[in-house]
Parts: structure tokens; sequence; C-alpha cells
């Protein structure tokens, strides 16, 4: 038994060693990645739920990078660029990828469409943040008004000043920020006081409880009434179900992404849902 056991140790082992070898290789190819154009985006979706058919107003702006002949989630190796700081060279991209992508639907005669971007608090907390984003809004000709920068409830817990400033510089320039998961993290209903928010995005996992859960329910709807009471847009996400989009349409929730209306896609095709929806 102990020698079964050694050889289990020299092979758990050798499995750890190939495994750390791996994870060495992803991440000097990440490094290379933004240089060899490896990024790509893939857009989703969100759709206003006042009117009868439900028509496509933005598209969230999801990161993907094609590694070794997939397509690999942001959750693989965003946290690796969080680590390593290159996340604010990415996220510089990611930005201005999506505005020159938004500005061209928009010149082909969508020209209501806006567009979300996902921020990570690194390029929150670069001095020169909302220097970029000008720059970036000023190259691409994109209206700060279509553009909706996505923050997450753990960049508001820094509570630097500095986070801050970036957050009232932005939505001074006339850029929308929107408060992304909310309700997973350590939700204070003082950051919708603190900070110059405009939106507030209900985290899918309430969704998937919709309805039937009644705390869900409860959560979900008290969301929606915050978001009426304090003038802020409420998208849900993660709506895959038409019992889903029945419960958020009777609450009153103005806005929704989700399978049930489109998985994130590569920009032509987007462009296709565009045509056959007419965002205008
Ligand atoms: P997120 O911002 O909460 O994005 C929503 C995630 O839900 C996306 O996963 C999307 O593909 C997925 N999703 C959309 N509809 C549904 C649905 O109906 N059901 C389910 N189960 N899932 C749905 P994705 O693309 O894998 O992104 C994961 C996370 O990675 C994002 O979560 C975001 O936090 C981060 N991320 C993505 N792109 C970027 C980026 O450019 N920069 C930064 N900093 N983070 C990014
Ligand atoms: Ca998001
Ligand atoms: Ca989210
Ligand atoms: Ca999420």
């Amino acid at each position: 038994a102990k020698q079964a056991g050694k050889a289990q140790f020299a092979h758990y082992s050798a499995g750890l060693q190939a495994s750390a070898q791996r994870q060495l290789e992803l991440e000097s190819a990440l490094g290379q990645a933004l240089a060899r154009g490896e990024f790509v985006l893939h857009y989703q979706p969100i759709h206003r739920l006042d009117a009868h058919d439900p028509p496509m107003v933005g598209v969230e702006a999801l990161l993907r990078w094609r590694h070794d002949g997939r397509l690999v989630p942001p959750l693989e190796f965003i946290p690796s660029l969080e680590e390593s700081g290159e996340i604010v060279q990415v996220g510089d991209w990611v930005l201005r990828e999506a505005c020159r992508q938004t500005r061209a639907w928009q010149l082909a005669g969508h020209r209501h469409l806006y567009c979300s971007v996902n921020l990570s608090r690194r390029q929150l907390q670069q001095d020169d943040f909302v220097a970029r984003v000008v720059a970036i809004l000023d190259d691409t000709g994109l209206a700060a008004a279509s553009l909706v920068l996505e923050i997450t409830e753990t960049h508001l817990m820094q509570d630097s000043n500095a986070t801050l400033g970036a957050l009232r510089g932005l939505a001074a320039l006339g850029v929308r920020l929107a408060l992304d998961d909310f309700g997973t993290g350590y939700s204070s209903l003082g950051y919708l006081k603190r900070f110059p928010l405009h939106m507030l995005k209900i985290d899918k996992s309430f969704i998937a409880g919709l309805p039937g859960d009644a705390e869900l329910e409860v959560i979900s709807r008290a969301i929606i009434g915050l978001g009426h009471s304090l003038g802020l847009e409420v998208v849900a996400e993660g709506v895959e179900h038409p019992r889903h989009l029945e419960f958020l349409r009777a609450e009153g929730c103005p806005l929704a992404q989700g399978y049930g209306f489109s998985p994130p896609c590569p920009a032509a095709m987007l462009e296709r849902l565009l045509q056959d929806g007419a965002a205008s």
C-alpha cells in the first residue's frame, strides 16, 4: 500500500508539474496575444422590453482569445492579465475596437445603437484613464452618449479618490456607467448615492430562478424598483427563457440580454441580427 501510495504521489506530482508547465506556456502565449492580433470581440445584443417586438438598442462587447485553434473564454485568461497588469493595454484595445465597430454600425444606419464595455479595476486606477477614453472617442468618432462602461462593486469598494475622480470625469463627458453583477457582491446602497451611476445590471444568477424562487423574485423586483425610483436604467442579464422575459416585463424591467435573444456573437453575425431587427 505504501508503494502504491508513493507511485500515486509521483504520478500526482508529475501531473502538477505538467499543469504548471501548461500554465507557464499559456501565460507566455498570452503575453504575445495582443501583438499577434489574437484577441477578438464578440457582441451580445441588449434589447428594450417595452416594445412589442423588443428591438436591439445596444450591445455588450465581450473579449475572446483565439489560441490553439479555440476561442478561450475570458474567465480563463483575464485573471492572469490582471495579475500581470497587461489588462490595461488589452482593455485599451477592447475599448478602441468596441467604439470603432459601434461607430461603423451607427454609420451603416443603426444610429441609436450603444455599446457597453467591461472595465477592469486596474484600468480605472490609471491616472490618465479619462484622457484615454477621450482620445478613443475622438479617434473613433463615437459620441460619449453611445458608450456605457461596466464596473462591479469591487471597483467601488476600493473607494479611492482616484476611482471616484475617474468616474466623475467619465460621467461629465456623458459616458454612462453601469454597475455590473448588481447584488452579488458586498452591495451597499450607499454606492448608488455616492457614485455617478446610470444603470444597474441584474446578475444572471438571480434571473435563472425566475419566476418561482420567492427570494430571487423579491430581489429582482427590488432592483427594478430601485432603478425606477432612483432614475437608473436596469438591464437583466442571463435571460434565457420566455418565462424570464414574461416576469421581467410584468415587473417593468426596461432592458435585457441573454441566450434567449442571442448569445454573444462575432461582429459579422451581429450585423445580420441588426439588419433583421433593424435598430435605428
Ligand atoms: P459579465 O460582464 O457578467 O458578462 C456576462 C457573461 O454572461 C458573458 O460571459 C456572457 O457570455 C454570459 N451570458 C450571456 N447571456 C447568458 C445567458 O443567457 N446565460 C448564461 N448562463 N450566460 C450568459 P463571458 O463572455 O464568458 O464573460 C465572462 C466575464 O468576463 C464577464 O462577465 C466579464 O466580467 C469578463 N469580461 C468579458 N470581457 C471582458 C473585457 O473586455 N474586459 C474585462 N475587464 N472583463 C471582461
Ligand atoms: Ca458585463
Ligand atoms: Ca454581469
Ligand atoms: Ca458576471
